[in-house]
């Protein structure tokens, strides 16, 4: 095996580390976004009951609005019977309003009663939930930024792995590396040895001759199927 088999055997080793930490950092980063997503979720989940609170409030507000207005209706109306300047057939059309009109407001200020209920029970959910997300928040935080750290680890070896990588490449005539990364491009291992006469890379039987040169010659030799450099222990 001649000495530059050793040294692209070697890159080969360095590319395949460099592509795990690649892949690892992905993985990490993929992670990250994923905490990032729950933490909007459980922000938006909380942000909806606090929503559903303040829109029972206006309601609430609303109704007593309007149980003032129907409450001053009903003075209006009773003004105009007390001063009784009105026909009969007016005054009892007045006195049937009034009736309607307090059976409405009893209605309506039970509704309201069983309103003020709701949002009771609504605001206990809110700060429960409100306290949920907090210790939750913390949580995800400190996951952040332990996934953080993390990667910056793994980006430190990665860097360290291309520098690596760039000291055996220029070890390596460039002829033959650009060889071994156009070979790169469709195969993860351009370097493989025959074991049994049989290249390792595309599993197919290469020539007696093949073997021959890769056991006893300095040159490159490559698998006629797959075109790996190929070497003999
Ligand atoms: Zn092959």
């Amino acid at each position: 095996m001649t000495g530059e088999i050793e040294r692209l055997l070697e890159l080969q080793d360095k590319d395949r580390e460099c592509e795990e930490l690649a892949a690892q950092i992905a993985h990490l980063n993929r992670q990250r976004v994923r905490l990032a997503e729950r933490r909007e979720q459980e922000t938006a989940r909380v942000e909806e009951t606090r929503h559903a609170v303040h829109e029972l409030e206006r309601e609430s507000r609303q109704r007593n609005l309007d149980v003032d207005e129907l409450d001053t209706q009903i003075h209006a109306y009773q003004k105009q019977l007390d001063e009784g300047i009105i026909s009969f057939k007016e005054m009892e059309s007045l006195r049937e309003k009034i009736a309607n009109q307090r059976a409405r407001i009893n209605q309506m200020e039970d509704e309201a009663l069983a309103l003020m209920d709701k949002i009771i029970a609504e605001k206990e959910n809110l700060s429960r939930a409100e306290e949920d997300l907090k210790g939750r928040l913390e949580e995800l935080v400190a996951q952040d930024q332990s996934l953080g750290q993390r990667i910056a680890a793994e980006e430190a070896k990665l860097a360290e792995a291309k520098e690596s990588r760039a000291r055996i490449a220029a070890l390596i005539s460039p002829s033959l590396l650009g060889r071994y990364e156009n070979l790169r491009r469709s195969f993860t291992d351009p370097v493989v040895p025959i074991k049994n006469g049989i290249c390792t890379g595309c599993k197919l039987r290469v020539s007696g001759h093949t073997v021959e040169r890769a056991r006893n010659t300095d040159e490159i030799v490559t698998c006629e199927n797959c075109s790996r450099i190929l070497y003999i222990r």
